[in-house]
């Protein structure tokens, strides 16, 4: 992974952020979707086995916060890079319009439950910054019941302070935040609103509240870039990532998990001399208990998300020749990944995972039962 390309969108509190210089349709070193695929594959299987190990060690707990306008994308790059994860040790938070209830107490309190334990994966789904955004945009702090003894205070600057004072203790005690603003243009924001408004599948991503919010384009970028310079820290980063071009955006949110996780470095928990001792004879008195004595499993199916699904899919005949000839065009073109095999399957893999899962599944596909069961 080329490290600067993400380097470019991070900010530490160093460099001042400019919303009107920063290019929301920037694409990199690529100049197509198909050229970005094998690299966004390969990050998601290494973020998959970095993630189990995080899982395993249970020494940080992680947060991706995610803040965006209308239809930037937050929902499809949540999806499509975290969609391999174990469940065991992810969990997304959608923050709306506070309850009756949190509206009632102080607006980071509703956070506390959402803080991931040590190991596991919170993704804020919108977040406290909400607070400094719509809330600085409409001053929603002006109905907001406070002590006479607070009146004449400028909120949202002292929001900027109690953010960055809650993000530095929560970062000295174990958890870190990484913070993803996606950044799209007044134009892609509205061929988006138009394809969501004519493509009735998609009606239900719209409302009227969405475009009416639109009228305030102006003072939210005010507001998106006062947030990240005012919070960006080099403990707990901003990444501004440019949002016209969806793939683009996944692919460097998927480098910034990444570099998030490798820079945290999880290590399987290793058991001491005497534990694996005992285990050691545990061990041999199982495999004396075995009858036909101990043969080494078969080997696993090689290494990818979901095997399972590939191999159910792969069963069905007519499937099966799309995919191989999915594969077969890929290989010609000089790719060794794949991302979505066929329309309406978010599977992942190296063409020659994929390869062998076929094999594999044509063999398992004269029984009738298909054994999806991997361990790794
Ligand atoms: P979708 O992709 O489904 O539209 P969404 O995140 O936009 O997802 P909505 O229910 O449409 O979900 O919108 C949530 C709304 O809640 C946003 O308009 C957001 O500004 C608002 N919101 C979130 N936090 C706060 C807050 N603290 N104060 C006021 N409004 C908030
Ligand atoms: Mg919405």
């Amino acid at each position: 992974m080329a490290k600067d390309s993400i380097n470019n969108y991070k900010f530490i509190g160093k460099s001042k952020f400019n919303i009107s210089k920063f290019k929301t349709d920037d694409t990199g070193e690529f100049t197509d979707r198909a050229e970005a695929v094998d690299e966004f594959v390969h990050n998601l299987l290494k973020i998959n086995k970095l993630q189990q190990r995080l899982y395993a060690e249970r020494k940080e707990g992680v947060i991706f916060i995610f803040q965006a306008m209308d239809a930037a994308g937050k929902d499809g790059v949540i999806r499509t890079v975290f969609n391999t994860l174990s469940p065991h040790g992810v969990k997304e938070f959608c923050f709306k319009v506070p309850s009756s209830e949190e509206a009632s107490h102080d607006y980071l309190w509703r956070f506390w439950s959402a803080l991931p334990p040590r190991g596991s994966i919170s993704i804020f789904n919108r977040s406290y910054y909400e607070d400094v955004l719509v809330g600085k945009v409409h001053r929603l702090y002006e109905k907001q019941v406070r002590p006479d003894r607070l009146n004449g205070i400028d909120i949202i600057e002292q929001r900027y302070g109690q953010i960055n004072d809650y993000e530095n203790y929560l970062y000295n005690t174990g958890t870190r935040i990484v913070k993803i603003f996606l950044n799209v243009s007044k134009d892609e924001q509205a061929r988006r609103f138009i394809s969501r408004i004519d493509i009735e599948r998609k009606n239900w991503k719209i409302s009227s509240g969405d475009i009416k919010e639109r009228e305030f384009w102006d003072d939210y970028m005010e507001a998106f870039e006062t947030m990240v310079n005012k919070t960006s820290t080099s403990d707990c980063p901003w990444y501004v990532v440019p949002a016209d071009h969806k793939w683009y955006a996944r692919l460097l949110v998927s480098r910034i998990v990444l570099q998030t996780l490798e820079e945290i470095d999880p290590q399987w928990p290793v058991i001491s001399d005497e534990e694996l001792e005992t285990v050691q004879e545990f061990r041999n008195k199982l495999e004396d208990s075995l009858s036909g004595g101990y043969i080494e499993p078969e080997q696993q199916l090689p290494q990818f998300a979901n095997p399972g699904v590939i191999a159910a899919n792969i069963v069905e005949n007519e499937e099966r020749a799309k995919i191989v000839e999915k594969i077969a065009r890929r290989k010609e073109r000089g790719f060794d990944a794949v991302y979505k095999l066929l329309d309406d399957s978010p599977v992942i893999g190296s063409l020659d995972a994929i390869i062998e899962a076929v094999a594999y599944a044509e063999e398992k596909a004269k029984d009738t039962d298909i054994d999806t069961d991997t361990d790794d």
